[in-house]
């Protein structure tokens, strides 16, 4: 009697560990998501890829990463926090000014999983209503903090008129070698690849010097950089 009791608790334990392990996977898979639409890359046999920046802006980050994309005449696409964007007012505008894409990147880029849906609205739309303001036209590109959605925050961005941005070439976490750190991203870019770097805080210092050889790279590989709007128009289907 008590050892089926057990028996039942412990495969009770083991179902909601399967389903918390499974949440956990699915708040963060690239090229799925409950509702709404998500791209991780697209499907294309031109070789167009879409360098993406997340985080910030913060002064020494912007003034590190616009003079290189100039230099190379590449356009990227930034996605902004909303909270820095009001702490360093101008510089969105500075990078729109420049050619480059901005996306919504939350406000507080706090783990959007499990709050109220009004927590999620208020995310979106704060940034929104910042972007706006900073001349973008319609933002539609979102890029959740971390990666990580589930059913809430989805539904929120798809009600807010946009669409989830993920990656499918990221780059390697904490190298400090120029060489290595771009040989990882050129390594995996392929035909409509999404790239992932962060450029304000923790990476600045490597991509200062693996950003042109990342650039020069994809050239020499024959690549076209454009931004993720671009890539979507141009590439055809885009759900992956
Ligand atoms: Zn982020």
């Amino acid at each position: 009697m008590r050892g089926r009791l057990l028996r039942r608790i412990g495969i009770g334990l083991l179902v909601l560990l399967a389903g918390a392990y499974g949440l956990h996977r699915l708040s963060g898979a690239e090229c799925f998501q409950l509702v709404g639409e998500v791209h991780c890359r697209v499907d294309t046999d031109q070789k167009l890829v879409a360098l993406t920046f997340d985080d910030g802006p913060i002064p020494p980050g912007v003034e590190m990463v616009l003079p290189i994309l100039d230099a190379h005449g590449t356009k990227a696409t930034f996605f902004l926090v909303g909270e820095a964007m009001q702490r360093n007012p101008g510089l969105a505008r500075r990078m729109l000014e420049a050619g480059h894409e901005l996306g919504n990147h939350s406000y507080t880029h706090k783990r959007l999983l499990l709050r109220m849906p009004s927590t999620y609205e208020q995310e979106v739309g704060a940034t929104d209503a910042l972007l706006r303001a900073e001349g973008v036209e319609s933002p539609t590109l979102f890029r959740p903090p971390f990666g990580k959605r589930l059913l809430g925050l989805s539904l929120a961005v798809d009600n807010a008129g946009y669409r989830t941005i993920m990656w499918d070439v990221e780059e390697g976490v904490g190298l400090t070698d120029p060489r290595e750190y771009a040989d990882i991203i050129l390594d995996g870019v392929q035909p409509g690849s999404i790239v992932l770097m962060h450029p304000m805080f923790g990476h600045r210092e490597v991509i200062s010097k693996a950003l042109p050889l990342i650039i020069e790279g994809l050239e020499e590989r024959g690549y076209t950089m454009v931004t993720v709007s671009e890539l979507l128009a141009g590439g055809g289907v885009g759900d992956e």
